[in-house]
């Protein structure tokens, strides 16, 4: 049975109903809102337009080839690229990292065993692009206090079969930026590509200056900077499936590239690692590009900016709670103290409407609600904070998550790769995930889940992880 076109749209609106708003600036994270609703809608027709446009061969679809050009131009400029600098524009901000990591690996083809050094608070991006390209990523210790990348720690990490360094612009889980620069001059000293991570800096922190910048260097400007990442479809403000790659010269994107000639088929040459890819997500950002310019984004950063600094601010004032660190550009993290749990603040503000992200203790570290200050957020701040400080009362109230202790002690002793469906299945249960034979439906209240996945060791986590998605 087939439906009609109105009954696909009703579905569309029925499977949306329980999704997290994507406009409103309520979501503070994952979405991203500039507040500019015709702009938008441009980026929507680009995206319809060159749905099926094919970026497999830029000959075959010039336009994509000219789009893509005038979006990395834009961007080379905002990240201080000097001439001679080469880039491509991604499916996303994961994607970017992968052919960074991938282009240090295939220019030292003579490596067995090619490495990765970065602080711990590197995005998780990484840890992929290890895994999948058989590279080690060795994790170097933060500064506790201040969480960002140790210099002196980084470089003495550095050995012969480092292929690249990286460092964060900021880094997403504490919105702080690395001190990159003597980071990347010892890299660049040695030989070592050095990646800054701008993902979700990279259209904010040029904007930022005077009073607002409290942020290390982190540009090309910066000497020894090889490439940098920068998502379109975060602050970019592009709709999603979008992000750019730019490296410091052709030279150094060159093994960015893959090709192959040796089977019976069309030629295969890949910037990235999509071979047919839609033309849309790079018509859509190259749209919000035009209509942005430079000055919109400096007006978007701006507003982002004043509000991350507000709520960093008034969370000051708040009991319950406290900054994890200063904001460097438009990200904060906040931590609970024992009166209650960041989960359960959480839960209590997407009860009231809003959106934000807990983060679990990692590395001997808190807790923390991560939130993401998009343009449109700055219109709604004040509902926002009388939310957070309406839901941290709240969960005080509630008082912190308790498990049994003797579960906590079993978690703790389990390991992940002994247990069975009926085991997973056991202690998604404890965790209140429990479901019949078509699977789990996540509870409206998280807070027991995120409480019981922190009381697990990494591994375990990452094996409840993949069983929950796997059964939703
Ligand atoms: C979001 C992000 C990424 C990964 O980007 P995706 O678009 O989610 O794939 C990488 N690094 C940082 C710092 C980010 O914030």
């Amino acid at each position: 049975m087939t439906l009609t076109p109105d009954q696909v749209r009703a579905r569309w609106a029925g499977l949306r109903a329980h999704d997290l708003p994507t406009h409103g600036g309520r979501t503070l994270a994952y979405v991203y809102d500039s507040g500019r609703p015709e702009v938008d809608a441009v980026a929507r027709e680009a995206m319809a337009e060159f749905a099926a446009t094919n970026g497999l061969d830029p000959t075959a679809f010039g336009s994509l080839a000219v789009m893509e050009h005038e979006v990395v131009s834009f961007v080379a400029d905002l990240l201080d690229a000097p001439a001679g600098f080469a880039g491509s524009v991604t499916s996303g901000g994961t994607e970017s990292c992968l052919l960074a990591v991938l282009a240090a690996r295939d220019a030292r083809p003579d490596l067995i065993r090619p490495q990765i050094i970065a602080p711990t608070t590197v995005h998780a991006a990484f840890h992929k692009a290890a895994h999948l390209f058989g590279l080690d990523l060795h994790l170097v210790d933060v500064d506790p206090v201040t969480f960002r990348a140790d210099p002196p720690a980084m470089v003495a990490a550095l050995t012969e079969r480092t292929v690249l360094v990286v460092v964060s612009a900021p880094s997403y889980a504490h919105g702080v930026v690395d001190p990159v620069a003597p980071i990347a001059g010892e890299a660049a000293a040695r030989g070592i590509r050095c990646h800054v991570d701008a993902c979700i800096g990279g259209f904010v922190l040029p904007f930022l200056d005077g009073p607002a910048a409290s942020a290390p260097e982190w540009s090309f400007a910066v000497p020894g900077v090889t490439s940098i990442s920068a998502d379109l479809h975060k602050y970019g403000y592009a709709p999603k499936g979008a992000s750019v790659l730019v490296h410091r010269s052709n030279a150094l994107r060159h093994s960015q590239f893959w090709a192959t000639a040796d089977w019976p088929g069309y030629g295969v040459v890949n910037s990235t690692l999509q071979s047919t890819k839609s033309g849309g997500p790079l018509a859509a950002a190259w749209s919000t590009v035009q209509l942005l310019g430079r000055d919109g984004y400096a007006a978007l950063a701006t507003a982002a900016r004043q509000a991350a600094l507000t709520v960093a601010r008034e969370a000051a004032h708040i009991p319950g709670v406290r900054l994890l660190a200063p904001p460097d550009s438009t990200l904060v993290a906040l931590a609970a103290d024992g009166s209650c749990d960041v989960y359960t603040v959480c839960d209590e503000l997407l009860a009231r409407g809003w959106f934000a992200q807990p983060q679990l203790p990692f590395d001997g570290g808190e807790a923390s609600l991560h939130l993401s200050l998009s343009a449109a957020t700055a219109s709604v701040l004040p509902e926002f904070l009388e939310a957070l400080r309406d839901a941290v009362r709240a969960g005080i109230a509630a008082g912190p998550v308790r498990l049994d202790p003797a579960l906590v002690q079993l978690l703790g002793s389990l390991d992940p790769a002994s247990l069975d469906e009926q085991a997973v299945t056991g202690l998604l249960a404890a965790a209140g995930l429990s479901g019949g034979e078509d699977g789990i439906r996540l509870p409206s209240r998280m807070a027991q889940v995120n409480a019981l996945l922190a009381a697990c060791p990494v591994p375990l986590r990452e094996a409840l992880l993949v069983a929950v998605v796997e059964r939703l």
